[in-house]
């Protein structure tokens, strides 16, 4: 089968690999259908995820068709279509009880990062039980691949970690596809103000269609003073960093108003400056998580329901064949106007 296999830093390649066999008796094999491409698929290119072993296939985002179950997988059969979630979770470890299925002792995040991921034509899925989605008949379900990973990370380390309430007023630095999935679901809670930063004017043209109320371009106002002057010289309750750089985190640190919430969402590959001399008796909260995918099932309803349309992420297609030149869009967003890519499977 094709695969898109992690070569060395800063290469990738699309090459023939065996076919994944069940390896536990709670194993699926998935025929992927559709996948695509993360911003932390490019940390991984770069090198910033060491983990990561040469040769290893890419990829934690994608539907497809249950084409093999172990033994002791119960709740998919063979022909069953499936969302894919980037987190893999045993269902019966300590962390999985609590919840967070993100530090599952046997899983967590592993597709594409510790074991063979999505982006090819088939994908051995760990504990399929606990970590696969049954697709409700007649769902759009293309637009299911932004439930792999963005809405609900978006969602879960933005929005809830944020305590994003009615009336309040937030601000979220990096308008790519994981800040505007940030922006989408933090409208189930009605905030009053939702300012959007970035340093891209086609992305914040996005952003407004998307439910933004204010557009700032950092390139070319002072953010600090801009988000001040809308908030009536306060700051806002919720800052969420969706970049991932010491420069946007610190930012957020100082768009918030006492009592505020710094809701970290990025990958981070440095360490970060908290101005404690500044922030000490500031009554803040500062969070981080690695999604969990707990909310992977309310936000599936949701979308059924067309309370959420994740139609409008998706900004260009490709072939799986054709995956060495989504991965070049995917690098030159801003030049290429992309959000997020899908890639089909020909089969
Ligand atoms: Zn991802
Ligand atoms: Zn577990």
């Amino acid at each position: 089968m094709k695969a898109l296999v992690y070569k060395n830093v800063g290469q990738v390649a699309l090459e023939e690999k065996p076919i994944p066999g069940l390896i536990a008796s709670t194993d699926a094999i998935v025929r992927v259908v559709k996948t695509t491409i993360c911003g932390t698929d490019l940390h991984i290119i770069k090198g910033d995820v060491k983990e990561v072993v040469h040769g290893l296939t890419l990829g934690h985002e994608g539907i497809g068709i249950i084409e093999e179950t172990g033994d002791n997988v119960t709740h998919f059969k063979k022909g069953d279509h499936v969302l894919i979630s980037c987190i893999t979770s045993c269902g019966k470890c300590e962390n999985c009880r609590k919840g967070m299925y993100s530090h599952c002792h046997e899983g967590g995040w592993i597709l594409g990062h510790l074991i063979d991921g999505t982006q090819a034509e088939y994908v051995r899925i760990p504990f399929a039980d606990t970590s696969l989605y049954h697709i409700p008949a007649g769902t759009n379900e293309e637009s299911l691949v932004m439930l792999s990973d963005i809405l609900p990370t978006g969602f879960e380390c933005g929005v809830l970690n944020g305590q994003v309430q009615p009336g309040s007023t937030v601000a979220i630095v990096g308008a790519g596809p994981i800040g505007l999935a940030a922006l989408t679901t933090a409208q189930f809670f009605s905030p009053a103000e939702i300012i959007m930063i970035d340093t891209d004017n086609h992305r914040l043209e996005v952003a407004k269609k998307m439910g933004a109320t204010h557009a700032i371009n950092s390139n070319q106002e002072n953010v600090i003073e801009a988000v001040m002057a809308l908030t009536e010289f306060e700051g806002v309750d919720t800052a969420m960093e969706a970049v991932g750089l010491p420069a946007t985190f610190e930012l957020c640190t100082r768009l918030i108003k006492p009592g505020g919430r710094v809701a970290n969402i990025g990958v981070h590959g440095k360490s970060v400056t908290l101005a404690m001399e500044d922030l000490w008796s500031q009554n803040i909260t500062i969070t981080t998580r690695l999604v969990d995918t707990c909310t992977t099932p309310m936000l599936l309803k949701t979308v059924v329901a067309k309370k959420l349309d994740p139609v409008s992420f998706i900004t260009h297609w490709f072939k799986l064949s054709e995956i060495e030149a989504a991965y070049k869009t995917f690098g030159n967003a801003a030049e290429e106007k992309a959000l997020k890519v899908i890639i089909t499977n020909e089969f």
